[in-house]
């Protein structure tokens, strides 16, 4: 049986395992201490603790499943840290570039009642201010392709940014500056396999990125 209420920590893994499996991602230790910039070791340690505690499973082969208490607990924090980004962006307009890091510390002591009147007061949001859906929203997302399929001259318009970008500062700093924000429209100027960049042209002038970014930024064509 899950204990009723998970540590911050675990609730971290949750949202990390959740992500993982509902992009089709193998879950394994590995991936999880790369993500969570923890040792390997610890990361086993906590694995045993939440396969003990009925949040997880794991294969023989060290795969790892959550349990249906753990896809709800994983729903809830997911739920609650989109919603406090919400709250810091619209009500407390903390710049988009920061409202994920600052939602990272404060979600955690969001009770049910908290939530629920978030949801009422932010209008009930299908996203988060970085266009990831809510759990349960997946289907929004499902026609958008990512930024590193498209071809120059297309014309297209942002509509998220993945969850595992939004973990880094410097980067969303640079998206925000550079208006790669969701609803911002841009062009495809120029697409470089062997440079691995891809560059396009909006509002904000020309803007070079990563292939390796660009392919976790998904995108709609216009017409
Ligand atoms: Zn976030
Ligand atoms: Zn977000």
């Amino acid at each position: 049986m899950a204990e009723r209420t998970p540590s911050p920590t675990i609730e971290d893994y949750l949202g990390i395992i959740f992500t993982l499996e509902r992009d089709g991602e193998e879950v394994i230790g590995a991936r999880l201490s790369e993500l969570l910039e923890v040792s390997a070791p610890t990361v086993t340690v906590t694995l045993r603790r939440m396969v003990r505690d009925g949040w997880i499973t794991m294969t023989p082969g060290k795969k790892i499943q959550l349990t249906p208490g753990g896809v709800e607990a994983a729903k809830a924090v997911i739920r609650r840290h989109m919603l406090t980004e919400w709250m810091l962006a619209k009500i407390l307009n903390l710049p988009w570039s920061k409202v994920h890091e600052e939602a990272h510390k404060i979600e955690h002591s969001i009770s049910s009642e908290v939530e629920l009147s978030l949801i009422d007061k932010l209008d009930d949001p299908a996203q988060c201010p970085h266009g990831n859906p809510m759990p349960g929203q997946e289907s929004i997302s499902s026609n958008w392709k990512p930024l590193d399929e498209c071809i120059a001259g297309d014309k297209i318009i942002i509509e998220r940014i993945h969850e595992f970008l939004e973990e880094d500062p410097v980067l969303m700093d640079f998206l925000e500056s550079n208006q790669i924000l969701p609803g911002k429209q841009a062009q495809i100027s120029e697409i470089l396999p062997f440079n691995k960049t891809i560059t396009l042209k909006n509002d904000a002038g020309v803007v070079t990125l990563g292939l390796d970014i660009a392919k976790s930024i998904y995108i709609e064509k216009q017409q």
